[in-house]
């Protein structure tokens, strides 16, 4: 039962197999026994997820039907959950239980999702590894002794080990693609607007996203259906019809022009994911698609930009978490600023701390020019060549990651060695595009990603290639050993 997919999941609820309880029972006592290995949840939903499971049986005996009625999903924690903790990962918030539910959180629960839990992640959504929550590192299913990417590792990790179909998760510089790409799943970041942050504790505000982590794109398509969509609780949510993902997922690929930028196959790159990325262009090329080399000048300079803009916003954005109005207090505080000093210095970890003080410092008086302002023309740069790019090809193709999934503390050490692996997906974040991570084969028996992007809104373009793409490759049905 846990093989299925979302979309064989609807169909066995449709066609009456199984009952939503039944599959939901299934999953928690799968989640219980393997994902001791893994450490990919925060927190178990049992009771909350057989309720929902129940009431998702009822409405479709009462005649209801919808390709989320009754399945099976877990929430990175970030977003909020009422009367659930919403940890972020992080001690500051470890007995925060949250008054509301997210924008996110209501419409998938609306639409008769079924939550199983939260998932575990970076400590407020920084890293690339999923070592930095304070619950502890998450563990990659194709290898435990790798990380399984982060900041949604917690989500990919239970995802690709068969503990549940699918889970949302945020991309903020690559949390959704990059931890797809190591653990063999299909990742959607939508367009900066697309899906609501309302109640999803924000990183940085202008380059968070909310999206689905599914092993098909068909199922990221429904996922992301229940996900998307104008709200008026979040003043940067774009007011704009939301298509029908799956309807268009058949559309055929002749005469797709696809970009591939020649600035991703330089000396950073795996040689062996280059040829990876090589035959899924050919495996496109046999579908109708038509590749033409195109130039992203701006891209060797996205990295230092992304990492002064996110801490900026971040250090902005966490200064609400004082032990006053939010988050852990230390105990018997001698003054306020002992009490501001400590309850931040404990409540946060070396991650956390290290991203707020680089992001106060670039944006301190005397250095607002030097930094922030230089970071944010850089993100123009970043954003004209990619609507140059778009004036001649459809999709923008590459590698999701220069490397594949590295050993776990492998990086502890070097913070900016794992900065520079996020090379191929922030940029997406600074230009607000979105863009897809889809399984295209193994290194050493770690999974590799390729990655699509698109202009504004075409998250349908995105969702079609990966699903030709999926339907003539076998990539995405690998599971890892052991699960
Ligand atoms: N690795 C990037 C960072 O640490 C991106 C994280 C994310 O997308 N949330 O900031």
């Amino acid at each position: 039962m846990h093989q299925m997919t979302l979309a064989e999941i609807a169909r066995g609820l449709a066609d009456k197999k199984f009952s939503s309880e039944e599959l939901t029972k299934v999953l928690l006592a799968r989640i219980t026994q393997l994902d001791p290995q893994l450490n990919s949840f925060i927190s178990l939903t049992e009771e909350l997820a057989l309720e929902q499971a129940k009431a998702a049986d009822a409405r479709r005996a009462n005649g209801e039907s919808g390709a989320l009625l009754g399945a099976p999903i877990a929430h990175k924690d970030l977003f909020c959950t009422q009367g659930i903790r919403t940890s972020c990962g992080s001690k500051m918030l470890d007995n925060f239980k949250a008054p509301y539910d997210a924008t996110v959180v209501a419409k998938l629960a609306a639409a008769g999702a079924v939550t199983l839990g939260k998932t575990n992640m970076d400590e407020f959504a920084m890293g690339s590894a999923n070592e930095s929550s304070w619950y502890g590192a998450v563990k990659n299913p194709w290898n435990l002794e790798h990380v399984p990417g982060g900041s949604s590792g917690g989500s990919a990790a239970a995802v690709a080990a068969r503990l549940l179909p699918a889970a949302t998760a945020t991309d903020t510089g690559g949390s959704i693609r990059q931890p797809a790409a190591f653990t063999n799943l299909t990742g959607l970041k939508p367009t900066y607007g697309r899906v609501s942050r309302w109640g999803m504790i924000a990183y940085a505000s202008s380059l968070d996203q909310g999206g689905p982590l599914a092993r098909t794109a068909e199922d990221c398509a429904i996922l992301l259906q229940g996900m998307a969509g104008f709200d008026q609780n979040d003043s940067t949510s774009i007011d704009e019809p939301v298509p029908d993902y799956s309807a268009s997922l058949n559309t055929s690929l002749q005469g797709l022009r696809i970009g591939v930028p020649k600035e991703y196959f330089s000396a950073g790159l795996d040689p062996r994911i280059a040829d990876l990325i090589q035959n899924s262009i050919k495996e496109l090329q046999k579908l109708g698609a038509v590749i033409k080399e195109i130039s992203l000048p701006n891209m060797q300079h996205a990295i230092p930009a992304y990492y002064v803009i996110a801490p900026a916003e971040a250090s902005s954005n966490l200064s609400r978490f004082d032990g006053v109005r939010f988050g852990h207090r230390c105990e018997n505080p001698e003054n306020l600023i002992d009490l501001y000093k400590r309850s931040r210095g404990e409540g946060f970890g070396p991650e956390v701390q290290r991203r707020i003080m680089v992001g106060a410092y670039a944006l301190s008086a005397g250095y607002y020019d030097a930094y922030y302002l230089k970071a944010q023309k850089i993100r123009r740069l970043v954003k004209n060549d990619f609507m140059a790019a778009f004036n001649e090809v459809d999709i923008i193709l590459g590698p999701t990651t220069p490397n594949p999934a590295w050993k776990l503390g492998a990086k502890n050490s070097d913070p900016v060695a794992a900065y520079l692996e996020d090379v191929y997906t922030i940029t997406a974040n600074l230009a607000g595009l979105p863009g897809l991570s889809m399984p295209a084969g193994f290194v050493d028996g770690l999974p590799v990603g390729v990655q699509l992007l698109a202009p504004y809104f075409q998250e349908g373009r995105l969702l079609n290639v990966a699903h030709q793409y999926q339907l003539n490759t076998d990539w995405h049905t690998r599971t890892p050993t052991g699960f």
